[in-house]
Order: structure tokens, then sequence, then C-alpha cells
């Protein structure tokens, strides 16, 4: 950040008073501009055996395979952006089971919340952010070619979590480390 969003003067990077770390302060008015990560909405559609993956036309990871999920929006709950995602990118309408998975990235100042949720219709498509939209059964996951970390570590717990019958929640930490490798840490 540059300017002050309140009234356009330069920011400085500075710790407030009665705070701990740095924040964009505005030269002019004093406003803090605080900045706090951001949550991911995404579902793992399902059919059968089979999970719905896009494979995406935008970068980052052109041509690579996800699930459906991206930015929550103000004004809308968990679940609604979530459904509203898989709307968007698979043209797909989905009932939301609950949440599966979920990760926080500090790296990149985004926490990651996955839902299971059943296809009530098979009419998908591709939406303005995919290539291609399809359903995969275990076998067919192209897993050289997911797109996101979090998403191939929630793809392997539900296919183990399928052939077991149930699935309970699972978290993990992304992180990175000294020599910029992400490391996955898992919470159980
Ligand atoms: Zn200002």
């Amino acid at each position: 950040m540059k300017y002050c969003q309140a009234c356009g003067q330069e920011v400085e990077h500075k710790i407030p008073a009665n705070d701990d770390r740095e924040r964009f302060v505005c030269t002019s008015c004093e406003v803090i501009h605080y900045q706090n990560p951001r949550i991911i909405v995404c579902t793992v559609p399902c059919h059968e055996d089979k999970v719905l993956l896009c494979k995406r036309s935008i970068e980052p990871r052109y041509g690579l395979w996800t699930l459906p999920g991206g930015f929550m929006e103000n004004d809308e709950t968990i679940h609604e952006g979530a459904k509203r995602e898989t709307l968007e990118e698979a043209c797909a309408r989905v009932e939301l089971h609950g949440l599966y998975t979920y990760y926080s990235l500090p790296h990149i100042n985004q926490a990651h919340l996955f839902f299971r949720c059943t296809l009530t219709h098979l009419d998908f498509a591709a939406g303005a952010e995919s290539l291609e939209v399809d359903l995969f059964a275990e076998k067919d996951i192209p897993w050289d070619e997911i797109a996101f970390m979090p998403v191939a570590n929630t793809l392997k717990h539900y296919f183990n979590d399928l052939a077991e019958g149930h699935f309970p929640v699972r978290s993990a930490d992304i992180l990175l480390t000294v020599d910029g490798q992400r490391l996955i840490k898992p919470h159980d």
C-alpha cells in the first residue's frame, strides 16, 4: 500500500502506539490500515465414487486441475461463498455436507476451507475460470497436475476416507521452509 484509502495521502509502515507489529499508517489523517488474512472457500463436489475437478483457465497455475474455490466475498456466509464459487467455476449445483479440511498458509496470508458436498445435478460445465470440468475416480486423478497443495492433500484424504466410509475433519499448516520449500504439517 502506498496511499491512504481514506484521504489519498502517503502512508508509512510503522508500529502504531499500543501495537506490536508494523502497519500502514497514514502520514496525514493517521488512519491505521490493518491487513489481515483472506479466507478461501472451496468444495469437494462428489458423485458416486468420483470428484469434480476444474482445469484452470487463469493464472496462477493455468492448465492445472483444482477443486472449485475462491475468495470469500463481503456480505456472504462461508457456505454461500463455497456454493457460489462452485457454481461460478464449474456451473455445478451442490448440497453441502459440512467442513472437511482446513489449512493455514501464513506465508501467503490465507486460510483455506474445504466443504464436502454432493452434486445435485450433473449438468456441470466449465465456468469463466475453467478450461474444462470433469468427474474423476481415484485412479484417474491427474496427481502430477494438481494446482495447489491443499487441493492435493484434501483429495488424498477424501479417497482414503471414502474407502473407510467416514469423513473426519482434517487440518494442516502449510509452511515455507528456509530454503523456499513448502512443508505440510498435519495437526493430527
Ligand atoms: Zn489518510
